[in-house]
């Protein structure tokens, strides 16, 4: 334990020193886990220089380009990179979801194809998951595959898609059959073939972040799928769970985010001691999620776990009582306050609905965790 604990403490002194020497790209901001169009090329500026000094893909196999990182080391460059006002790398959806999903499930063509730009940067990945009538019950998804001879014919829409407008590669699920589960096959899709049409949705803060896909007669060649035909199902339910890890990797820098709700309440001298009170509950919860999260990946529960929808439960709804807590002690200050804060405000209702909303994470931890009835 000691000796994590002081591994731990150098590879943090490691990254604070490299962070604040570390040049910034022009425009660089912490966009969190999706950038806007306009934050692509510091991004991937900025994933680069990642990179180059060894931090990007972390959590990756040192002979895949990444560093085994143990948790406590993800935990504290997660902590480090939010302390600093950086984003940890240039979108979720590459280094977390579809780079760990392509080790498991593709081939070692595929995975010597994709696995090299995603570490780099040079390539952006989208998640083509939900659909207009297929969200929380994504079996349901009607988006069709049809084989031939020369490969397959994607014709449908995807919707909700963060990033499609600035990715070059998706992960997409389509039907491939009647069955529901069996019926789902998984394709890595290159998002510039003829066809594909991307319409951005603009968000209540103003951001256009998620995107309608549209597949029209969109040719795949046959080594477009990963897995197996029919194997969809395994290849969704495991990128959710990496989805689910990431985000709660993402709520270790609450921490900050919290410090400065309470320096902007102190500025204005508003910390009264129910305002006290609602902060340090806070600190609590966000202290015991820490905890939580570091003890149940260093453990010897299987990743695919449905018991780690307590992560993504619990730190989502850390973070949108964070907004609640900031709008309520700061009123229409909390607008002028910082940047940052009014980001979270406005998005921490939408942590609890990406990657499965609270609903469906109850629903999760009470009938394959706990054995409660439907
Ligand atoms: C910021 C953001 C980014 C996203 N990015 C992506 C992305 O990149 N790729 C992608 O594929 N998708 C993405 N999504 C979509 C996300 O996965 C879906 O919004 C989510 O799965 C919910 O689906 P839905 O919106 O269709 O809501 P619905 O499934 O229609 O649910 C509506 C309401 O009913 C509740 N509900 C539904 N079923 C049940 C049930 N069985 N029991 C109890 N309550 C239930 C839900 O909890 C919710 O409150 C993103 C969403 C957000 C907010």
């Amino acid at each position: 334990m000691a000796s994590s604990e002081e591994s731990g403490t150098e590879f943090r002194a490691e990254v604070r020193a490299w962070l604040s020497a570390a040049p910034r790209p022009d425009g660089l901001r912490d966009y969190g886990g999706t950038p806007e169009a306009a934050d692509v090329p510091a991004g991937r500026q900025w994933h680069r220089m990642l990179a180059a000094a060894g931090y990007a893909c972390l959590h990756w196999p040192v002979e895949r380009g990444g560093r085994d990182a143990s948790v406590l080391e993800q935990a504290i460059f997660a902590e480090e990179t939010t302390r600093a006002g950086v984003p940890r790398q240039l979108n979720i959806v590459g280094p977390d979801l579809a780079g760990p999903v392509i080790m498991r499930f593709g081939t070692e063509a595929q995975q010597q194809r994709f696995l090299p730009g995603i570490r780099s940067g040079d390539h952006l990945w989208c998640q083509l998951f939900s659909e207009p009538e297929a969200g929380s019950d994504l079996a349901s998804l009607r988006t069709k595959a049809r084989q031939d001879d020369d490969g397959w014919t994607i014709e449908g829409q995807k919707v909700w898609t963060s990033a499609a407008a600035v990715a070059d590669y998706g992960l997409l699920i389509a039907r491939t059959g009647e069955e529901r589960y069996q019926g789902l096959t998984a394709f890595v899709v290159d998002m510039s073939l003829p066809g594909i049409t991307v319409r951005p949705l603009r968000q209540l803060d103003g951001e256009s972040k998620f995107n309608e896909v549209f597949f029209d007669a969109v040719r795949l060649p046959r080594d477009a799928v990963l897995g197996a035909v029919g194997q969809g199902w395994p290849v969704a339910t495991a990128t959710l769970g990496q989805e689910r890890l990431s985000l709660g990797a993402q709520a270790v820098g609450m921490f900050e985010a919290l410090r400065s709700v309470a320096d902007a309440a102190r500025q204005r001298d508003l910390l009264d001691p129910l305002l006290r009170d609602s902060i340090i509950r806070l600190w609590t919860r966000i202290w015991l999620l820490r905890a939580t999260w570091l003890r149940a990946l260093s453990g010897d529960t299987e990743l695919s776990s449905p018991a780690f929808s307590v992560l993504k439960l619990v730190s989502s709804e850390i973070y949108r009582d964070l907004g609640d807590l900031a709008t309520a002690a700061l009123g229409v200050d909390a607008l002028v306050a910082d940047e940052q804060l009014v980001r979270r405000m406005l998005v921490g209702r939408a942590q609890t609905i990406l990657g499965g909303t609270s609903e469906i994470q109850r629903n999760i931890l009470a009938e394959r965790v706990l054995g409660l009835p439907r």
